[in-house]
């Protein structure tokens, strides 16, 4: 059976939320190199305390739109750069695109010339606000172009398309993986997404702010179940997109209710107004990762909740409430 023992890596956005917890995992699993690339604009080093000074890791501040300064030779590429938060990607909307388009590219080219395998890191916003559900890998999607959003989506469409043309007409094996909502240690409390947002409401005992009426649906998958798809994914021999995600989905009002109980505080619910094409349901349907990769999330939620939680109480030094 394939395993990354003795392989040599690059996680490109190796700093960031998800790319950190992908660079431990791969050193567990006796990578012989992991090198984490990232600019930082959203990543934070902070989060490679752990990783620094274990063998064979190294970290390169770099940004993948301009050159990868990585030394070969490399058996595997992962690309999770990107701004990832609505708000982030708001606030960086030319950033957002130029990464998922010219990085993205950067991260092919050095995958080609290390005959390297590559694995794109998109999402599941490109379905959209979808209008089939739960979302299946062949629905194509439903977004809009030009909205609030489309830095984000139509970077990663974009990355899709690219990664898919790379491996059709220059021979490199490509992966894509489609991630939906994920949560765990290390989200920055202030990225503006609902896990942080919460969790930190419910530790300060302050209001939930939920956005809209909350009867939107997201369904919440732990990070370390994700990365564990995101390995199973790379050494596969999977070339067309595969969902990672928890298909137990809850309204936002639920989820609310959900982060409470873990916590142990919290006020009451408050509505804010609902951001422009907030997708209105989200589920994945994980059919292809259980059958193709043997796949699927084990963390509960409330167990998931509860070292989210533990984590923004030290790290992020959260008192617990009164
Ligand atoms: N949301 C909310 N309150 C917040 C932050 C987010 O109700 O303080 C909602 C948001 O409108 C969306 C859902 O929670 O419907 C998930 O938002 P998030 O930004 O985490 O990720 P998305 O799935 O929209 O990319």
């Amino acid at each position: 059976m394939k395993s990354m023992r003795g392989k040599r890596v690059a996680v490109l956005g190796g700093a960031g939320f998800v790319g950190s917890h992908l660079c431990e995992r791969l050193l567990d699993d006796g990578a012989a190199v992991v090198i984490a690339v990232d600019n930082l604009i959203t990543g934070n080093e902070e989060n490679l305390r752990t990783l620094n000074g274990r063998p064979g890791f190294s970290f390169v501040k770099a940004d993948i739109t301009e050159r990868i300064p990585v030394e070969g030779p490399l058996d595997y590429v992962f690309n999770m750069a990107s701004p990832a938060s609505p708000i982030d990607y708001a606030q960086l909307p030319l950033e957002t695109l130029r990464v998922g388009s010219i990085g993205t590219e950067n991260g092919l080219k050095l995958a080609e010339a290390n005959k390297a395998v590559f694995l794109m890191a998109s999402t599941s916003e490109v379905y959209g606000d979808p209008l089939v559900h739960p979302q299946r890998e062949d629905y194509w999607g439903n977004v809009n172009p030009i909205g609030p959003r489309s830095v984000y989506d139509e970077a990663k469409r974009y990355s899709e398309a690219i990664t898919a043309a790379y491996g059709r007409t220059k021979g490199v094996q490509v992966r894509i993986v489609r991630i939906f909502n994920t949560y765990g240690p290390r989200m920055r409390l202030n990225d503006g997404r609902v896990v942080p947002a919460f969790v930190g409401q419910a530790l300060k005992g302050e209001d939930f702010t939920v956005f809209g009426d909350g009867s939107q649906t997201r369904s919440f998958c732990y990070v370390k179940d994700l990365v564990d798809g995101l390995v199973r994914l790379m050494l596969s021999d999977e070339p067309n997109p595969v969902n990672i995600g928890n298909p137990r989905e809850m309204t936002i009002r639920q989820f609310a209710e959900a982060v409470r109980a873990a916590a142990g505080g919290g006020g009451t619910i408050i509505e804010k107004p609902l951001p422009k094409d907030d997708p209105k349901q989200r589920q994945p349907d994980i059919t292809r990762a259980r059958t193709l990769l043997g796949w699927e999330p084990k963390v509960p939620l409330e167990e998931g909740l509860r070292e989210t939680i533990a984590w923004f109480r030290e790290v992020a030094g959260t008192k617990p409430p009164a």
